[in-house]
Order: C-alpha cells, then sequence, then structure tokens
C-alpha cells in the first residue's frame, strides 16, 4: 500500500526546515522535499544581521542549519513538486515522474517576484505550462516556446522536442541541444498572446507563433501548483493560523507575503506545522 504521510512540506529553505522540524518535534510523519537543500537566499546572504544569536555570512548560516538538521535526523528529498491535487482523504503532490500522497500540505516555495511574464497568469492551463513531464504530450506536432530559467532544465526542454514540432527555446545562457527540432533564440520573453488559447510570445526581438508556452523556471507560481489556491499577486492569501482556502493546505515563509525575512519564515514554518498537527486532530 502507498505510504500516506501526515504532512508534505514543500520548499528546501528556512520556512520549509522550520515546519520539517517542527513536524519531528510534534511526530508528525514528515515528507519535507524542495529543488535544493537551504538554496541560495541562505547562501547568499553578504552578512545575515537579523537572526537571533546567529552572526555570519550566509554560507556558515547554510553551514549552520545543516549541522542542525544532520543533528536531529531531519530528511531532505530532493525534487521539484509540480502539482499539489486534492484527494479524498487529503493531497497528491506530483514530483515527476513519482507521486506521494499526504494527509496535510505546508507550501514553503518562497517567492520569485521577476518571474511574471505579461499574459502568464491569463493562458495558465490554456497554452502556459509550468511542467514539460506533466503537459509535453499534449503539443504533439506543434511549435510551442520553452523559456528555460535554469541549465538544468535543458533536459526538459529536450523532452518537449519528442513531441513537439519546433520549440522555440530562450535561455539567459549558453544553451547546446541534441535534438534537431529545438532552435535556441536570441530575444528576450516579454508577453503571452492570444484569444482563447495561446497564439504567440512576444519577445524584444520579435513575435514567435506558438500553441503553447513552457516556463521552466526554479519557482512554480503556487496557484498553478495547487488548484483553486488563494492568492493575492505572488502570495498565497492565508489566516492567522497560516490556513489557506483549500482545507489542509498550510503556506508560510515568503510565498506568504513580506516582510521578506528569515525570521518571519522560521517563525511562520513554526505555526503552519502546528496548524497542521491541530487540522490532523480534528480530522481524524
Ligand atoms: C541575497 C539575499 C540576501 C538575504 N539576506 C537576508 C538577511 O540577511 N536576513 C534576512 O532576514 N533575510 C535575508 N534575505 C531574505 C531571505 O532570504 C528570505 O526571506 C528567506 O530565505 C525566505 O525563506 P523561505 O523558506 O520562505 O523561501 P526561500 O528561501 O525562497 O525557499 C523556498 C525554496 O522552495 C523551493 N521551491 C520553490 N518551488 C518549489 C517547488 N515547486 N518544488 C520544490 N521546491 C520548490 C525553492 O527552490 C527554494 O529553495 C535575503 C535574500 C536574498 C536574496
Amino acid at each position: 500500500m502507498e505510504h500516506v504521510y501526515d504532512v508534505a512540506v514543500i520548499g528546501g529553505g528556512i520556512a520549509g526546515y522550520s515546519a520539517a522540524l517542527s513536524a519531528k518535534s510534534l511526530g508528525l510523519d514528515c515528507l519535507w522535499l524542495g529543488e535544493d537543500l537551504f538554496g541560495d537566499k541562505v547562501k547568499r546572504s553578504e552578512y545575515v544581521r537579523n537572526y537571533p544569536s546567529f552572526l555570519g555570512n550566509g554560507v556558515d548560516f547554510s553551514n549552520a542549519l545543516e549541522a542542525q538538521r544532520a543533528r536531529e535526523g531531519i530528511p531532505f528529498t530532493a525534487g521539484r513538486a509540480d502539482g499539489v491535487f486534492r484527494m479524498k482523504d487529503g493531497f497528491a503532490i506530483s514530483v515527476s515522474p513519482k507521486m506521494y500522497s499526504a494527509r496535510t500540505v505546508i507550501l514553503c516555495t518562497g517567492v520569485d517576484l521577476k518571474g511574471k511574464l505579461k499574459g502568464e497568469g491569463d493562458f495558465l492551463g490554456r497554452g502556459v505550462s509550468y511542467c514539460a513531464v506533466c503537459d509535453g504530450a499534449l503539443y504533439r506536432g506543434k511549435k510551442i516556446a520553452a523559456v528555460l530559467g535554469a541549465p538544468r532544465f535543458c533536459e526538459e526542454a529536450e523532452y518537449l522536442a519528442g513531441f513537439a514540432q519546433t520549440v522555440y527555446v530562450f535561455a539567459p545562457f549558453e544553451a547546446k541541444f541534441q535534438a534537431e527540432n529545438i532552435i535556441p533564440c536570441g530575444g528576450v520573453p516579454r508577453a503571452i498572446e492570444g484569444e482563447d488559447r495561446v497564439r504567440r510570445l512576444v519577445t524584444d526581438s520579435g513575435a514567435y507563433d506558438v500553441e503553447g508556452v513552457f516556463l521552466l523556471r526554479p519557482a512554480v507560481p503556487p496557484e498553478a501548483l495547487a488548484g483553486g489556491l488563494k492568492t493575492d499577486g505572488a502570495h498565497v492569501v492565508v489566516d492567522r493560523t497560516l490556513a489557506t482556502n483549500l482545507g489542509g493546505l498550510f503556506a508560510a515563509g515568503d510565498v506568504t507575503g513580506p516582510p521578506y525575512q528569515y525570521a518571519k519564515a522560521a517563525g511562520e514554518g513554526l505555526v503552519a506545522a502546528h496548524s497542521a498537527k491541530r487540522y490532523l486532530g480534528r480530522n481524524a
């Protein structure tokens, strides 16, 4: 039988770590997953001045967190969640090609305020996708665009090329591809346009007629991760217990809004874990 966790914490930053640490101390069976452990927003800090009792730079901070994680025995699963789906008794979390099940979820996915392209939200599910493995087969024989946020997404562009007629690739780094139907393009994507569905990607050096645009970047907008999730701009709407509008789904850290600070993220991770525990008690 498949394993059903009490709680799945998504996001490997401070909020996610604090939620996973608190979940353990509350006796919850927790899956903690994220794209990378602690991540750039911890490692790149020049000097951490405002986290109680800590003095040092981001790398020192990351090392201190790792030492504590090892000592407390908090497992971390590397992976990018590409969908959180409501099921009868909880949630299914897709980390392609795997699926996990959990009775509650805490979203700690941070914010990527530079991420949004004009028109992106309007065509979500109508030609805009964040996951090659989930939606690639829908574009068999069609012209599509792939906007890559990091070199590791080159593999997903190759995967798309297995279905599409042509894949126009936009990447802010030098990228080489094996598939002959991948066309690296020079422009910077500015907007996604269409009518009922996507029709073109507009860049600063011209427009491309496409039926799909894959935005393959580290942060997936929360409303695209969990359908029906109430958001306000880039942020998930939460109450004081960090509950969202979806029963059993909580959010913590930068994803719930400013101030974008480590201490706030850590505090919210803890509160969300306690809220998940209470929710499980009420719905046992
Ligand atoms: C350069 C820099 C320096 C900073 N210095 C300070 C400072 O000195 N003091 C301070 O208080 N704050 C500082 N901040 C702000 C601080 O980094 C953030 O407030 C804090 O990291 C937020 O933590 P978080 O866990 O909410 O989000 P994040 O740290 O952004 O972590 C979110 C994680 O979730 C992962 N993720 C996203 N989507 C998915 C998905 N679909 N599946 C799996 N994983 C996913 C991301 O890859 C990321 O690792 C700094 C920020 C930057 C950029």
